[in-house]
């Protein structure tokens, strides 16, 4: 279960060592093989002597990342395994190669958080059952959060680029109804029932739940300038991540599915306590159990650092509901609570054929609606029921986008925490 095998006639491997380690490249695509393959190799080099710098050497001698490249995959995946990772992109390695790197600065991680410093309960696995956890914020989400912090590391990410992708998923989570529903924890423990599964019944996930990626991510950010934060600079989340390691996995005895210790969410606490010589009781009360919003402003201000909300110019008002396109037009697969059209009587299951006679058959909602003021009063016509209605809906101020900003005034405090955190 542990190793993956990828069985073809025209697979290429490539090889390069790091930090006393062979790694190995093996790529399978359905284009020629082309340039890109040479650029995602020396990507992936870069990657792992970042991720190897930080943690401690892992007990193996060779690490294999086995990449499949098809057009024809519906979604992309990849998966952690105990020294290698399988990682599946849909097209080419020229179109798939900014994902495959993101997505394997990911799985390598996971060498260390998951397969070695593993929540309770992720194994040795009974692949018979479920298996729940309340920790994949930090298993899953941390490891995001570490592999944009090594993409910028490594020097693959600017600057720029890495506080674009932040203010990107800070926008993901503030659009989401479910935040103030549902907790980081109760998100990682409720995964078997939403996270890819199929249902049978109508649910309202879209407006109920969150992703512990998502989410765990901005956790993992916030933690680590906490931590900076509050010793001056002294420690940040790497020494807890590396902490962690030590305690729950190194050291313990020899086979791997009963080696060491697994961790339980009140460790992450206890760890990062013992580290910063700060008490985050109440930090993961707050942000990992519960719904608060979550301290960007203070967090990112004490790194010289500020969160902007911005409407961007020309952006479509906002209608409110999730949709899915299909011949006639809009099929409506979630309505937002308390938006414009839940105000005006939208309901799921409604297909939107048109805005003010506008055909949505052969145009986009957005393109439809960026013609009006946010306020304006459009009527829809919608199929209901096999008959046609004419509903009218007032739309709501478009989204917000985000941006984080370095502050210009920022004291010497403020520069140094972002300077330790961000690097030349
Ligand atoms: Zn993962």
């Amino acid at each position: 279960m542990d190793t993956p095998v990828e069985i073809s006639a025209d697979c290429s491997v490539d090889e390069f060592r790091e930090a006393g380690k062979t790694f190995r490249v093996a790529i399978h695509s359905f284009s020629e093989r082309d340039a890109e393959a040479a650029t995602l190799v020396d990507g992936l080099r870069k990657i792992v002597r970042s991720e190897m710098a930080m943690m401690p050497s892992p007990d193996f001698e060779h690490y294999t990342f086995i990449f499949h490249f098809a057009p024809d995959v519906s979604l992309g995946d990849g998966m952690e395994h105990f020294n290698s990772t399988d990682i599946v992109i849909r097209g080419s390695p020229a179109d798939g190669l900014v994902e495959a790197l993101e997505t394997a600065a990911h799985e390598f991680f996971h060498l260390w958080n998951v397969k070695r410093l593993r929540p309770q309960s992720l194994g040795p696995f009974d692949y018979t059952h479920e298996t729940y956890t309340r920790s994949l914020w930090f298993a899953e989400g941390v490891t995001s959060y570490y592999a944009y912090v090594h993409l910028l590391r490594a020097g693959l990410w600017s600057r720029q680029e890495f506080l674009k992708r932040l203010a990107e998923e800070i926008r993901q989570l503030e659009s989401e109804p479910g935040r103030k529903l549902m907790s980081a924890e109760s998100s990682s423990f409720n995964a078997w029932f939403y996270d890819r599964s199929p249902q049978m019944q109508e649910t309202n996930f879209a407006n109920a739940t969150i992703s512990y990626y998502n989410k765990g991510l901005l956790l993992g950010m916030l933690l680590d300038l906490e931590i900076r934060s509050r010793t001056g600079g002294r420690k940040s989340l790497d020494d807890v991540m590396r902490a962690m390691v030590q305690k729950f996995y190194e050291g313990g005895n020899s086979s791997y599915y009963a080696r060491g210790r697994t961790y339980e969410e009140k460790d992450i606490v206890e760890t990062g306590n013992e580290v910063s010589g700060a008490d985050f009781a109440s930090f993961f009360e707050k942000y990992v159990e519960g719904t608060d919003p979550l301290p960007y402003a203070t967090t990112l201000a004490a790194a010289g650092l500020e969160l902007r909300a911005t409407v961007p110019p020309g952006a479509a008002p906002s209608l409110g509901a999730l949709t899915q396109r299909e011949a006639r037009g809009l099929k409506i697969v979630a309505i937002r609570p308390g938006s414009g059209a839940d105000r005006g009587g939208l309901s799921r299951d409604d297909v939107l054929t048109a805005a003010d006679d506008l055909s949505l058959a052969t145009a986009a909602l957005d393109e439809r609606l960026k013609i009006y003021p946010a306020g304006a009063q459009v009527p829809f016509t919608v199929i209901r029921h096999g008959k046609e209605e004419r509903i009218t809906v007032a739309l709501d101020p478009p989204p917000n986008s985000y941006s984080i900003e370095e502050l210009p005034r920022a004291t010497p405090e403020q520069v140094n925490i972002r300077e330790l955190w961000l690097g030349k």
